[in-house]
């Protein structure tokens, strides 16, 4: 088994989570099941970023102490993320003991290795307390941070430790661009590449008089920058710098949003090389979800929240949906209008009206006894067919590709109904016709509980019990998708996989 060590960004503590956030982990989820389908030895890390100044503000807007309020926004966003069945494997919280030691650690790596990498120096400049970085006149918009124009841009100035950003560029061109260090996809690796090309800044990575973070080593004075704190995350989910976290390290991919690309294609490899540690193996960068052409946010204050997208049409039809409509790469616009029809047209006339017309016949013609006659060449080549160009999709992580591949195998199989006419086949006494058209409809089903199981893990167990399969899904072996085991099976034919509602 290979490993596979994946992370998504971690959130700020400051609200309850939004659709972008949610699109972010469903992807990464949809990734490490993918992978763990496939044979690989996933870890999976998730966690939250609990040292912001925006944090230390909503405690205090709350009345309540930052570690109160950091519990308790931990606990809620961990009940969304299990709601949406995200499978993680270990969730990290940058206020925890086993993360202000790693920070220290690295620190102290960078101090032995590269010891010129750390200076003391003086900053000044446009703050954005929603991004947590000092702003360059580039990102400045109208005298606002482009990324959030509703906030007022704070002008600071201290005395701070500075990390020797500078010194990385031409290395970091180099990694970038023979894909070393993957960046993807390529419209954020040529974003990163000409922010590199136009010289880096040495940055300041501490900040005086603002106790709730992690003390800077040798620095009483002093915490750790919280983006520099938050970046390490990855490596403290591994245990590091205990012994053995090289069996984690390097991470195989890091997703994060479009606006972050900075801190993880720039900073985060720059302060390995100072460390002298491996780089992670890729970054990718997802667009965000719109509302109404605006992105989706706490401090824009705009868009829909999650709770209500959830309540919809349940958690696996909005992890559907996220996937297969906004993607996971360009930015995409969330509307009531398409999420019911996507509903509608894939799930409850698509896979849902296939699963409940193959277990209805089965169920009628043959006790739910799947037989063992031989499968029709035609649904079956379209069922390989489709399992190979699904993978290859999964694997360059092209979800929506993955969600269109496995569709056309509900397509393939709606139509294969229409054409064989099982009812006609058992009115006219053809046995083993039926039988045929059965078996082989039986094969299709199999292979699309599996397919679809990263995107819709209980609908897809669902439709496994149906099928009269043990276990899970997830379960199934990858290589068994090439000739499904359905012969014998008792098969029954349970409630609507996606009920039609009001609103679809
Ligand atoms: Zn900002």
């Amino acid at each position: 088994m290979s490993k596979y060590f994946l992370t998504t960004a971690i959130d700020y503590s400051n609200g309850d989570p939004h659709l972008g956030q949610a699109m972010e982990k469903i992807g990464a989820d949809c990734i490490a099941r993918y992978r763990r389908l496939r044979g690989d030895d996933v870890h999976f890390l998730m966690g939250m970023d609990e040292h912001s100044q925006s944090v230390v503000q909503a405690a205090e807007d709350n009345g309540v102490d930052p570690q109160v309020w950091v519990d308790r926004m931990a606990e809620r966003f961990a009940d969304f993320w299990a709601r949406l069945h995200c499978s993680h494997d270990d969730w990290i919280r940058t206020t925890e003991p086993r993360h202000a030691r790693s920070v220290q650690a690295l620190l102290s790596r960078i101090q032995e290795h590269n010891p010129d990498d750390l200076f003391l120096g003086e900053y000044e400049g446009l703050y954005c307390i929603g991004c947590e970085e000092f702003k360059q006149d580039s990102q400045i918009v109208d005298g606002h941070c482009g990324e959030h124009p509703t906030l007022e841009l704070k002008e600071t100035k201290e005395a701070n430790h500075f990390f020797r950003l500078s010194r990385y560029g031409d290395r970091l061109l180099a990694l970038i661009t023979s894909g070393e260090f993957s960046v993807e996809p390529a419209i954020r690796r040529n974003e990163v590449l000409r922010l590199i090309e136009s010289g880096l800044q040495d940055i300041s990575i501490s900040r005086s008089r603002f106790p709730w973070g992690i003390p800077f080593p040798g620095d009483p004075d002093h915490t750790v920058y919280v983006w520099f704190d938050a970046l390490i995350n990855y490596l403290s989910g591994t245990g590091f710098p205990d012994p053995g976290y090289d069996k984690l390290w390097p991470a195989d991919l890091h997703i994060i949003g479009k606006g972050i690309s900075r801190f993880h294609c720039v900073i985060w490899p720059a302060m390995l090389m100072a460390a002298e540690m491996p780089l992670p193996k890729q970054v990718w960068a997802h667009g965000y979800v719109q509302w109404e052409g605006t992105k989706m946010s706490k401090t824009a204050g705009t868009g829909v929240s999650l709770g209500s997208a959830i309540e919809r049409h349940g958690p696996d039809p909005l992890r559907y949906f996220l996937m297969r409509e906004i993607g996971f790469e360009s930015d995409g616009n969330f509307t009531w209008d398409r999420f019911d029809e996507r509903y509608k047209a894939d799930l409850a006339d698509g896979l849902g009206n296939l699963a409940s017309r193959v277990l209805a016949m089965l169920g009628k013609y043959r006790d739910g006894r799947v037989s063992d006659a031989p499968a029709d060449t035609t649904l079956d080549a379209s069922g390989s067919e489709v399992m190979a160009r699904y993978q290859a999709l999964m694997d360059d992580l092209d979800l929506r590709g993955g969600a269109e591949a496995a569709w056309s195998l509900v397509s393939a199989g709606n139509l294969f109904v229409a054409q064989t006419a099982p009812w006609a086949l058992a009115k006219a006494g053809q046995d083993a016709e039926l039988d045929s058209a059965l078996t082989s409809l039986a094969r299709c089903l199999y292979r699309l509980a599996v397919l679809v199981s990263p995107f819709m893990p209980e609908k897809s167990d669902e439709l496994w019990s149906a099928l009269g399969q043990e276990g899970t899904a997830a379960a199934a072996r990858w290589q068994d998708l090439a000739k499904p085991p359905v012969i014998g099976a008792q098969t029954t034919k349970g409630a609507a996989l996606f009920p039609k509602t009001n609103t679809a």
